[in-house]
């Protein structure tokens, strides 16, 4: 069993910290939320006052925070790297831009250690039932010595290649999920609007051509899939803003490579102007831009 510290202990850091525990695993972790410290105690995580004790004689450290910037923040402001031993494993399981995903490369090696970029997929679902696909970006060799441990907290891991792929991997994924939960959106809209159930579009559609992950795994109204975030008000899940900044990402990235995407820019646009319109939007789960698209927010 390994030694691991955990930074970043919201919505998906606690369950993945709380799995590698189940899993027999020694985990130090930190947040700077107070009260996602007290919860991750709960869980059997061991509390630390801070990234740089999270860091200290540990063979893993795993951050899970929301962007680039800090990721980035814990890289170069924590002292992260004062406290770790050389040969450590820092693997960024956040979603965040491939220029910060190599940046961060970069810092680690500078420092002696290895390095992984690891996003996921899967959601807070995902999180809890150690379900999640991790896609990762780094050498073969941190890839190698990463997988017991991501294996813990997922049951898929794919090496997309150097460093950032994983990044890049990630966020086609969510620009591609976020373009069918409007599909999902419009399609119940447009059924109520015509007098047919929630249930029946679901049963068909569900095995049907017009199927996707975001109407069968992630459904938008409440009642076919109990599990979603629809049947809670849209809590997170996954927040809009969190899903406005991988289309976001997305977007540089179609520009930066010169790949037309007008759907992505489509739902990217969408998503901000449900954002700006509606208060509360942001931190409520994404597919809470069903009452946009239906009208009624
Ligand atoms: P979250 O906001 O719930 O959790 C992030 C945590 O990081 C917070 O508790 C915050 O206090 C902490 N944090 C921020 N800066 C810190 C710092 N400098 N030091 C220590 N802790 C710090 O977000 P989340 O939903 O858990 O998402 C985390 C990452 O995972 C994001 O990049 C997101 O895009 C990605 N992701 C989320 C989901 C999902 O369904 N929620 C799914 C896949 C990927």
């Amino acid at each position: 069993m390994a030694k691991v510290g955990f930074i970043g202990l919201g919505n998906m850091g606690l369950p993945m910290a709380g799995n590698l525990v189940k899993k027999g695993h020694e985990v130090k972790g930190f947040d700077i939320m107070e009260d996602n410290l007290s919860k991750a105690a709960q869980a059997g995580i061991k509390k630390v006052a801070s990234g740089a004790d999270a860091a200290k004689d540990v063979e893993f450290l795993v951050t899970m925070v929301p962007t680039g910037k800090e990721t980035i923040a814990v890289y170069e402001g924590s002292g992260v790297f004062k406290t770790a031993t050389k040969g450590t494993l820092f693997i960024d399981a956040s979603t965040i831009d491939v220029a910060s995903a190599k940046k961060a490369h970069e810092i680690a090696k500078a420092a002696g250690m290895l390095s992984l970029d690891a996003p996921v997929s899967g959601g807070t679902g995902g999180a809890q039932n150690a379900t999640l696909t991790f896609m990762c970006g780094g050498s073969k060799e941190a890839f190698a010595k990463a997988e017991a441990l991501l294996g813990g907290m997922g049951r898929k891991l794919v090496h997309c290649g150097d460093a950032g792929m994983g990044q890049a991997t990630k966020i086609c994924n969510n620009m591609m999920m976020a373009i069918c939960m409007f599909g999902a959106c419009e399609g119940f809209a447009l059924a109520e609007k015509l007098g047919l159930s929630h249930q029946t579009l679901f049963d068909v559609v569900s095995t049907s051509t017009g199927n996707s992950f975001a109407l069968s795994g992630y459904c938008p109204v409440p009642g076919p899939v109990p599990s979603t975030p629809a049947n809670r008000n849209y809590e997170p899940g996954f927040m809009t803003k969190l899903m406005l900044k991988d289309l976001a990402l997305a977007q540089s990235a179609s520009q930066e490579a010169g790949v037309a995407t007008p759907m992505g820019a489509q739902a990217h646009a969408a998503l901000r102007l449900y954002m700006t319109m509606v208060e509360g939007a942001a931190e409520k789960d994404f597919s809470s831009v069903m009452n946009f698209v239906r009208g009624k927010v």
